[in-house]
């Protein structure tokens, strides 16, 4: 069975709020709220599926509400449906310009507000399956760069603004052109998934995160992490591969796939530039390549920015 859908009614009119919830709940995990602040500060600690928002509040009003849930990027592809006593096509245009997917008017009827609530959940559902398939590789099925590349943005904004460590990982399978070469690109694919599924397994916490980062490579993001844990994580995710034992008689470093992995960390949150992390941990990747492979090196961003 399918988790139920929830919804938040933000309305200062308490009847309204008991007639929307009786309406819904039979279908829908139903919160209620009373003011567009309270509305704002439950989504902050609660996401939700779908907000019906009245419009003329005390306070902040629907349509502030509105584009503040536009402006911030956790809320913005949250559907809204304003309900309004407004029944002005302006003002009914109004809403529909600044965002909102739909508009009702009281006084309602509980079926109409059933079906468009239920419309509404559906065409979100179908946008989050999009969602999900684009940040998803298609050869490994893990997250791919772009999923990567947002994860990373939000982390680094979260370590700038709380001054945590952040640690990201580059990694890259050792001679794999020869691995290719010496038994086809068939089972070359076959090692990057086994490969991409030993570095996913390997993860514990919730907040590590693994992607393929394009062809051979893959990469972590690994938040309040400093450099000591990052790199005992970097050789348990080196050990997951070489415990695979896959055979590569043409490599030139063992007798087995192995990768070679950069760690780049920011144990302050004093970096630059978002791709600075990047830069350096490829800059690492590219000396643990060097010498010898089948290793980790790791670099301490503020320390090398200071040189
Ligand atoms: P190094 O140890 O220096 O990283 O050597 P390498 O051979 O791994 O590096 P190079 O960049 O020369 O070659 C990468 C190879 O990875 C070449 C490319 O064909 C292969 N590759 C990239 N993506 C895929 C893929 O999706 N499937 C397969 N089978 N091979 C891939
Ligand atoms: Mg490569
Ligand atoms: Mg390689």
């Amino acid at each position: 069975m399918l988790k139920k859908a929830k919804v938040l009614i933000v309305d200062d009119d308490p009847l309204n709020r008991l007639v929307l919830e009786k309406t819904l709940r039979q279908d829908y995990d139903v919160f209620c709220v009373e003011s567009g602040e309270k509305a704002l500060t439950f989504l902050k600690t609660q996401p939700v599926d779908l907000l019906i928002l009245d419009i003329v509040m005390p306070g902040i009003d629907g349509y502030e509400v509105l584009a503040q849930i536009k402006e911030n990027t956790t809320t913005n592809m949250l559907p809204v449906i304003f309900i309004s006593a407004n029944t002005s096509h302006d003002d009914e245009a109004k809403g529909l310009e600044l965002g909102a997917m739909d508009y009702i008017t009281k006084p309602f009827s509980a079926a109409i507000v059933r079906a468009r609530v239920r419309n509404q959940l559906m065409i979100k559902q179908k946008n989050d399956l999009l969602e999900m398939l684009a940040s998803i590789d298609g050869l490994t099925e893990i997250p791919n760069r772009r999923y990567l590349d947002e994860n990373l943005s939000r982390e680094w904004r979260r370590s700038r603004r709380d001054h945590t460590p952040l640690s990201v990982l580059l990694m890259d399978v050792d001679h794999f052109k020869r691995y290719n070469d010496c038994y086809g690109h068939r089972a070359g694919d076959d090692c990057l998934k086994k490969i991409a599924h030993a570095l996913v397994g390997s993860c514990e916490r919730g907040s590590d995160f693994v992607a393929r980062y394009g062809g051979e490579e893959f990469a972590a993001v690994l938040p309040s992490t400093p450099a000591k844990e990052a790199v005992a994580f970097a050789n348990k995710l080196r050990n997951a591969v070489n415990k695979l034992s896959i055979p590569h008689k043409a490599s030139l470093n063992s007798e087995y796939v192995t990768i070679s992995i950069g760690i780049a960390t920011t144990e302050s949150g004093q970096v630059y530039a978002e791709q600075t992390l990047l830069e350096e941990a490829d800059l690492g990747l590219y000396q643990a390549k060097e010498a010898g492979r089948d290793q980790v090196v790791s670099r301490l961003v503020s320390a090398t920015l200071q040189e």
